[in-house]
């Protein structure tokens, strides 16, 4: 049962990837024509009117929103919303170089990147692309302009699990933030052997830097699922869906790009929400957010026996 409505809302503005990740497969496009898809004035309406139904804190995800070379309009419309107190983003770091003045200008307030190996060859084999070069110069880029960024990690078993230590020393090299994130079962590969639990992720990197400590500045009710923790300057959080359930403490929910609300990764039922949006139908839109956020309090109590059949670039991972 959840103890308070979402007040983070996930929007997804494409679900087209550059990247082809093994685990993601994101080209289960859904081939949406111009009509289907929410404009950026009724994306923007739409966070307009949920900040003033508890929303505080949007992120612009995907698939790959920064593929969308006018994703800047949105942001700078949604940076707007004075009532929006946290606008942020994730993305692969392929075009992060390019974009991170922009992002800087706009003045996003932090920007995750999804990085699982620091290996050029590996970065083929899980991507499908030869850009690793380029998501690191994206994420220096970001950091020296001073933007917030985190790196989110998935660790797959006998993929990239060799490089948790690798990833430390990344971390702290750069002054980045490392957060692991469990491989959920989601998407037709779904592969359950590479699945790798956070709490073995957690042991191996105390038996290399020694114990870390709950770091309560960052564990705050507007991190949701992350815990976070740290050892002597180094910031890692964890997301482990699977081995530490956090239904309970969710605050997200999902916007798709053809306006469907999800109270959850893992739910079946979707509000879709763009005709009342287009109608102008504010009683409507209100109706079907709050019937959302109250499908979410009996959504689950963990992903045991749970798959989603579609891919994480759908719904907005
Ligand atoms: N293109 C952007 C990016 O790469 O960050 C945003 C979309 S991507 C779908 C968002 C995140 O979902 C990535 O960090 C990716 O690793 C993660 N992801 C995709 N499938 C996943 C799965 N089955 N379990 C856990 N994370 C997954």
């Amino acid at each position: 049962m959840l103890s308070s409505n979402p007040n983070y809302l996930r929007i997804s503005v494409t679900d087209y990837c550059n990247l082809n990740c093994i685990y993601c497969k994101s080209r289960d496009y859904l081939h949406l024509s111009r009509e289907e898809v929410l404009s950026f004035e009724e994306i923007a309406e739409f966070v307009r009117l949920t900040t003033e139904w508890g929303i505080e804190k949007v992120r612009i995800t995907g698939g790959e929103p920064l593929i969308k070379k006018d994703i800047l309009i949105l942001l700078e419309m949604l940076r707007e919303i004075s009532a929006l107190k946290n606008l942020c983003l994730t993305t692969n770091g392929v075009n992060l170089k390019e974009f991170a003045p922009s992002l800087k200008k706009i003045g996003i307030d932090s920007v995750n990147v999804s990085l699982d190996t620091l290996n050029p060859g590996k970065f083929i084999s899980i991507t499908g692309k030869n850009e690793l070069q380029n998501v690191l110069d994206g994420i220096t880029t970001a950091r020296d302009l001073g933007i917030l960024v985190k790196i989110n990690v998935v660790m797959l078993k006998d993929i990239n699990d060799a490089e948790i230590i690798d990833f430390l020393r990344f971390a702290r090299d750069n002054s980045l933030i490392l957060r692991f994130i469990e491989y959920m079962p989601v998407g037709k590969n779904f592969n359950e052997e590479w699945f790798l639990s956070n709490i073995l992720v957690k042991n191996k990197i105390e038996d290399y830097i020694g114990l870390l400590e709950p770091y309560s500045i960052f564990n705050s009710e507007s991190s949701g699922p992350a815990k976070y923790y740290k050892n002597s300057g180094l910031i890692v959080g964890f997301i482990s869906a699977r081995s530490e359930p956090f239904c309970s403490n969710c605050n997200r929910i999902r916007l798709t790009i053809d306006g469907k609300l999800h109270s959850c990764l893992f739910s079946l039922s979707e509000f879709n929400i763009r005709n009342a949006l287009r109608e102008g139908d504010e009683q409507e839109v209100r109706r079907l957010f709050f019937q959302t956020c109250e499908s979410k309090k009996y959504v689950c109590d963990g992903l045991e026996d749970r798959f989603i059949p579609v891919s994480m670039s759908r719904i907005g991972g």
